[in-house]
């Protein structure tokens, strides 16, 4: 029997099993370690990312452990890749859900790991969040199938997608996984019926001359799209590389921005890139903060609607009154 969830598409009854979390039982692909977690805690939504998602609002991080990719730098590979070295502690949705709304999130957010990797507890996790009127979503590689990525869109608000490159060779070499059409079809998929921001860790002398080509996918997409390009610190097996050069990628990014206006630059500290600027006047609409890591931390902002209060241009950013409203 193979594995539905993901391209890997794994022959589970001859026990081959790429992520190490599904077995079949009975006729049946099973979870091997259902709502088993690492991570159960707030953060701002600021620091998953997610730029265009009611700004100062809080998420409650629901992470598991291991993944179908084996990404050379990946930044969590503690609990991605070698989960041997972390604890993990079960809790069923409704407590989930019960924490989530003590700690006065909007939502609950599936990261730190692949989520397609513990999709049906991450299914019934959001199943019993939507119940009681909590936003749920999650950062995903993308790798997942049409069957997951139905399941995902009914019950799934918010994607964030890391489209790490378009280039199959680059994928294969730098990330194990094979195919970068498969993740351009489920952004495609995903945009079409949720909200959803694409993430591209740029690698030096890597990918950062896709940076063109995925503006332009991008933008036949959805031109108003939230696009994260991440400066990629060496990390896991790659230490030893080049860190990227913050001057080249943003001189790249700024060639593109006609095309696609909202794109965010960071993971470094003083980048100028992460605010929500009025394309149309330039209004400086949402200040944030680089914080050392990936992600940033709300300032202020200027959007008392979903338009640039300044010269009315509609900006695509779901709303809620901040924080101190929501306890
Ligand atoms: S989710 Fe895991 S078991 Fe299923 S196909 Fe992907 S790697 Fe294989
Ligand atoms: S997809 Fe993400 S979690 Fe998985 S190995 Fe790559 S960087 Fe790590």
């Amino acid at each position: 029997m193979k594995c539905p969830y993901c391209e890997f598409r794994c022959e589970l009854s001859t026990g081959h099993c790429r992520c190490q979390m599904y077995e079949e039982k009975d006729g049946q692909v099973v979870e091997k370690y259902p709502f088993q977690w690492t991570r159960c805690d707030a953060v701002d939504v600021e620091q998953i990312p997610f730029f265009h998602v009611h700004p100062d609002s809080r998420f409650l991080q629901l992470g598991g452990f291991n993944c179908n990719a084996r990404c050379a730098y990946c930044i969590n590979a503690n609990v991605a890749i070698r989960p041997q070295e972390v604890f993990t502690n079960r809790l069923l949705p409704a407590q989930i859900v019960d924490r989530a709304l003590e700690l006065g999130c909007i939502g609950i957010h599936l990261g730190i790991n692949e989520v397609t990797v513990n999709l049906p507890s991450a299914l019934a996790v959001a199943r019993a969040a939507r119940a009681k009127g909590l936003l749920v979503g999650c950062s995903t590689n993308g790798y997942f199938t049409p069957e997951a990525a139905a399941m995902m869109a009914a019950t799934m608000d918010l994607f964030n997608i890391s489209l790490k490159s378009m280039s199959d060779q680059f994928l294969q070499e730098h990330t194990g996984l094979r195919s970068a059409a498969v993740v351009m079809r489920n952004i495609e998929y995903l945009a079409s019926r949720a909200h959803v921001e694409v993430t591209t860790p740029i690698v030096q002398e890597g990918n950062e001359d896709e940076i063109p080509g995925i503006v332009d996918f991008l933008a036949a997409i959805d031109p108003e799209m939230a696009w994260h390009v991440f400066r990629l610190l060496p990390k896991h097996q790659m230490t030893n590389a080049i860190p990227p050069d913050v001057g080249q990628i943003a001189q790249l990014v700024e060639d593109t921005r006609k095309k696609l206006p909202f794109i965010y630059f960071g993971n470094f500290i003083g980048s100028t890139w992460l605010d929500t600027v009025c394309p149309d006047c330039g209004a400086v609409l949402i200040e944030r903060l680089c914080i050392s890591a990936c992600g940033a931390r709300f300032i202020q902002q200027n959007l008392p609607a979903q338009e640039c209060p300044g010269c009315g241009r509609s900006i695509p950013v779901l709303r809620t009154p901040g924080r101190d409203n929501q306890q």
